[in-house]
């Protein structure tokens, strides 16, 4: 069975003598209720390094009051098989007191790529998400972390974070793992009625049209625009956002067609009932 720890100081034993044996390591952070999506990133990391560390924690700190902490799906049993089946080396599964002991008061400060988008929708995210990754990183010390481009604008975050604070850590991007229909993997997908799961392949759809509409020289505007509106026809009740964006620095593109050697990225989120989705596509 893939070992389970729960400190801080059996992680850093067990990295350590690794490396002591000349075995790189690799982290894949995670919030646990683990699917393909995740597992690809396991594998994706098997490739570049001996063993791999994935993590579970659900992230109080990335939550507002108003979000779904308490609801988000939680099974450390079915993950760790998972895990198993992947070949993944060691789970570090931490409680929230061994993250963020009594009187824990620091936080990491965030502007630039982190402002727009998820950051407009959902200020305390970020933060949550630097502080709780910056800690892992520096407890496991991994040579390699993988995150995936589902979370484009987090992977975009993070690459930042560890070259601001020199993190000595490769940050890898891993490609966003699909359904059959192209609704992509998440875990929250798991909140999603028979009904609304059908209603969710248009995000995808959406967004392929989109790109193929700004590719054939449509106004980028348009295209969004047209992209809220077949979003809406499909029965999502609110789309936060639908946008062309710089894939490096998430600028935004438009209103006009784009400009030959623009590099795109197209990121939407939007609500289907009670569940918010987000995706993302290279255009
Ligand atoms: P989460 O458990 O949602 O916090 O995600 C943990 C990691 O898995 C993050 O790096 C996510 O970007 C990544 N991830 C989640 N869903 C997918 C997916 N469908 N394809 C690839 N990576 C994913």
């Amino acid at each position: 069975m893939t070992r389970i720890v729960r400190t801080v100081a059996e992680l850093r034993e067990q990295v350590r003598a690794w490396k002591a044996a000349g075995e790189q390591v690799g982290l894949i952070p995670t919030m646990g209720a683990l699917h393909d999506g995740h597992l690809s990133l396991v594998r994706l990391a098997q490739t570049k390094v001996k063993r791999t560390v994935a993590s579970v924690f659900v992230n109080p700190k990335q939550f507002a009051p108003h979000e779904d902490f308490d609801a988000y799906p939680r099974g450390e049993t079915r993950d760790a098989q998972l895990l198993e089946s992947a070949g993944c080396d060691l789970l570090f599964a931490p409680n929230a007191a061994e993250m963020y002991p009594q009187g824990f008061s620091t936080t990491i400060n965030l502007t630039g790529v982190s402002e727009p988008l998820e950051g407009a929708a959902r200020p305390q995210f970020f933060g949550g998400v630097a502080t709780v990754v910056t800690k892992l990183l520096i407890q496991a010390e991994p040579d390699i972390a993988v995150f995936g481009e589902k979370d484009y604008q987090q992977l975009q975050v993070i690459r930042r974070v560890t070259r601001d604070l020199d993190l000595p850590v490769e940050i890898v991007g891993a490609p966003t793992a699909r359904a059959e229909d192209g609704l992509a993997l998440s875990s929250r997908n798991a909140y999603l009625s028979t009904e609304e799961r059908a209603a969710a392949v248009a995000l995808p759809n959406a967004m392929k049209a989109a790109i193929a509409a700004v590719q054939a020289g449509e106004r980028v505007e348009t295209a969004e625009a047209a992209g809220k509106a077949a979003l809406e026809a499909a029965g999502f009740r609110q789309v936060d956002y639908f946008d062309f964006r710089d894939a490096d620095d998430l600028s935004r593109l438009g209103p006009d067609a784009l400009p030959s050697g623009a590099r795109p990225r197209l990121l939407a989120a939007a609500w289907l009932g009670k569940t918010r989705l987000i995706d993302n596509m290279g255009a």
